[in-house]
């Protein structure tokens, strides 16, 4: 059975039905768990009232670092994290790929999310891209080792992983790495440890291959996991077995099938 370790199922544009129809097309595929990951804690309530009847969906309280519009208070964000709902704190991080100009506004919420997950020992969700020394280091200086967390959608370098990894961390690989164009990752990818990786869409974004141009939803992490046992040398189920079982080690606040 596979998990998402990482969707949107707020974002999808779909009505309640649809969604149910979405979430059952992933049953039936054998996705047994969907991690609903928050972008902003404002809109954070809505994104519960989205999910809240689905058993299988766990969710995650954060703001996005490229929803700083968004923003809110250490407070805020303490407040909604430590709900008993809450299985993780993010996602957070830093993106200076697409918005290099709200670096500072971005390094503040990426403090207080750690602090939060420090706080409420609940692991982080993180999203990082093209800010490789700033994410490790305030890790690092924040001391993100006793909550630990993963590093999502991960599309940087082996050496980074390797530096998140001995922290504890895990590395989420989501549809980029059947794109033509990852071979680099790919290579990330066959070298990180079965022990240490988790799958996910990131729905409704990046759709795999080969459904891309499509809305992606949580169905396809099969694709992903079919892609990354062939690339690794395992066989499906060993692969779904090992990410499920990472899965719940890491967000042992959600709930088992
Ligand atoms: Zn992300
Ligand atoms: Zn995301």
């Amino acid at each position: 059975m596979f998990v998402d370790s990482h969707c949107h199922l707020d974002r999808l544009k779909q009505s309640p039905e649809e969604l149910a129809e979405t979430l059952a097309f992933a049953r039936k595929r054998g996705v047994e768990h969907f991690l609903c990951v928050a972008v902003s804690v404002k809109e954070y309530d809505d994104m519960l009232a989205t999910v809240k009847d689905f058993p299988d969906v766990s969710v995650s309280c954060g703001v996005h670092p490229l929803h700083q519009d968004d923003a809110c208070s250490y407070d805020e964000l303490l407040e909604k994290a430590q709900r008993d709902e809450v299985v993780a704190v993010g996602e957070t991080g830093l993106d200076y790929f697409y918005s290099p100009e709200s670096k500072s506004v971005q390094l503040t919420s990426f403090v207080d999310h750690i602090k939060v997950a420090n706080e409420t020992g609940k692991p982080l969700i993180i999203h990082t891209r093209d800010a490789r020394e700033d994410t490790i280091a305030l890790l690092k200086e924040h001391k993100a080792e006793h909550t630990i967390g993963v590093l999502h959608c991960f599309t940087e370098s082996l050496e980074m992983a390797q530096a998140a990894i001995e922290m504890g961390f895990y590395v989420s690989i989501s549809g980029i790495v059947t794109f033509n164009s990852a071979d680099e990752l790919r290579e990330v990818v066959k070298a990180i440890p079965l022990e240490k990786l988790l799958i996910e869409t990131d729905s409704p974004w990046l759709a795999p291959v080969p459904h891309r141009g499509k809305q992606n939803q949580p169905g396809y992490v099969v694709e992903v996991a079919e892609f990354i046992a062939n690339l690794k040398g395992v066989s499906v189920a060993e692969l779904a077995r090992q990410t499920t079982e990472n899965f719940y080690r890491l967000f042992s606040l959600a709930k088992h099938a």
